[in-house]
């Protein structure tokens, strides 16, 4: 089957020009202008854009809070209608297994039937015991190049203590595997916490007053050191203050290598979601909490000039009416996490492009070149290249339209930028040469994702 895109302007990290895409089987193998039409498909792209898929390196189908599970990737059609292509799912150790076999029995009990994008996994240390770290080295040979701790949630069965964040430092490095970390004072949010509840200051807002940036801030801090004494590099998951991106910022123009990634949500929303009457304020839920103008303005400037170097959802499936009401009297029983998956394309065009806050090669990188670097998937993904899967996104520019939980794919009952407006349109969506998405609707099945391996040595390395 080949296939042959026509006169779009064709955007990537660093360029943009109006072009044609030809594609054979699942690979782009010629890019250029006036490209022979004698292909069985062709597509007309003129006046779109034609992005590379997207590469969303930061979501959870697999996550539980207090035994509640977040929705799987049997809603994971969400994502490819948004223009994602790719995710990399995080997937906590079960106690007593490896790192390794946890996600390969996940894989083929949940996902490799279900899925409708391509994936890869993160590992999520859980069982800090020794044999947890010696078998660090060897997770390149499974596909899998990162291991995740969350240095927050004291008490819940994924928190971390700083040793087991060194001792998982020390193990990567030498490995290339990359250490992304949650970084948030857990025992200083524990104490807050405690005393609001004893207050009986229990709605949705104390969550966000219980771990206010400085949490944050200091975390990072502690990361950043931590990194430096194992001579690793360490990555940043959701970086949402200003400080926490002014450490990373000054740590990496000092030569530490510490990187970090924001959220679509944290550029768009803030705290004051959390104050929403009848416990609304509770879909906003999420760690670290929303921020205040001042901080979404500093991510923005943070990711236009490459201080930060992705934007992904957070994706997290949680329901409001069941699952979120656990948490109705007394905020820290609240699931963390918000929906977003289908929306990350969107909002990034439509607050950051359209607002001149980033430019569309910016763009492309934050959404899809620079976490495929990160994740070992280059070469690849996240690019429009030749050689490359041809995983494409025909992006019309010009509708508008409101953005809804009715036209919501990810099976959770509200979406998180409820009303907001959106400029543009994901119209079509390849995967691997895959017609997905036509005119905004799914036309794949489940199944259709193929997993990927990640490469070791990922660009939080190549510093
Ligand atoms: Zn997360």
């Amino acid at each position: 089957m080949s296939l042959l895109i026509k006169g779009g302007v064709i955007v990537t990290a660093n360029d943009e020009f109006t072009g044609d895409i030809l594609v054979e089987g699942e690979k782009i193998v010629a890019i250029g202008k006036d490209l022979p039409a004698n292909a069985v498909q062709v597509i007309d792209a003129k006046g779109k854009f034609v992005l590379p898929g997207g590469i969303d390196q930061h979501v959870h189908y697999s996550f539980d809070y207090k035994g509640e599970p977040v929705r799987n990737f049997e809603t994971s059609d969400a994502a490819i209608v948004g223009g994602t292509t790719t995710v990399i799912e995080f997937v906590n150790q079960e106690k007593g297994k490896g790192l390794a076999e946890t996600i390969n029995d996940y894989d083929k009990r949940e996902v490799s039937t279900l899925a409708m994008v391509d994936y890869a996994f993160h590992s999520v240390i859980c069982d800090p015991i020794d044999k947890t770290f010696d078998e660090i080295p060897s997770l390149p040979s499974e596909g899998i190049s990162s291991a995740k701790l969350f240095m927050a949630y004291k008490g819940l069965p994924f928190h971390s203590d700083d040793a087991a964040v060194f001792k998982a430092l020390l193990a990567a490095r030498d490995a290339g595997v990359t250490v992304m970390l949650h970084a948030e004072n857990a025992d200083a949010i524990d104490v807050l916490q405690k005393r609001h509840i004893q207050r009986g200051e229990v709605e949705p807002i104390y969550h966000a007053i219980s771990r206010p940036p400085i949490v944050e801030i200091e975390a990072t801090q502690r990361a950043v050191q931590l990194a430096k004494l194992a001579d690793a590099p360490a990555y940043i998951v959701h970086v949402t203050a200003k400080g926490a991106m002014e450490v990373i910022r000054d740590a990496n123009k000092e030569g530490a290598q510490v990187f970090g990634e924001t959220c679509t949500h944290y550029l768009v929303l803030d705290k004051e979601h959390l104050a929403k009457p009848d416990f609304e304020g509770a879909k906003y839920v999420c760690s670290p909490a929303l921020r205040k103008e001042k901080d979404r303005e500093s991510l923005w400037k943070a990711v236009d000039k490459r201080w930060l170097n992705a934007v992904s959802s957070d994706h997290c499936g949680f329901n409001w009416k069941e699952q979120k009401h656990m948490g109705i009297d007394n905020f820290t029983n609240i699931p963390n996490g918000t929906p977003g998956v289908q929306d990350r394309l969107a909002i990034l065009w439509t607050y950051g492009v359209e607002t001149g806050k980033i430019s569309r090669q910016r763009l492309v990188d934050l959404f899809a070149t620079t976490p495929a670097k990160i994740n070992g998937l280059d070469g690849r993904k996240g690019h429009i290249g030749v050689e490359y899967d041809a995983d494409l996104v025909i992006y019309n520019p010009e509708p508008e339209s409101v953005i809804s939980n009715k036209t919501s794919l990810h099976g959770v009952d509200y979406n998180l930028y409820e009303g907001m407006k959106q400029k543009g349109k994901v119209e079509k969506v390849f995967l691997r040469g895959k017609l997905m998405v036509e005119d905004g609707e799914f036309m794949g099945k489940q199944g259709d994702g193929e997993r990927l391996n990640c490469k070791p040595f990922g660009l939080s390395y190549q510093a």
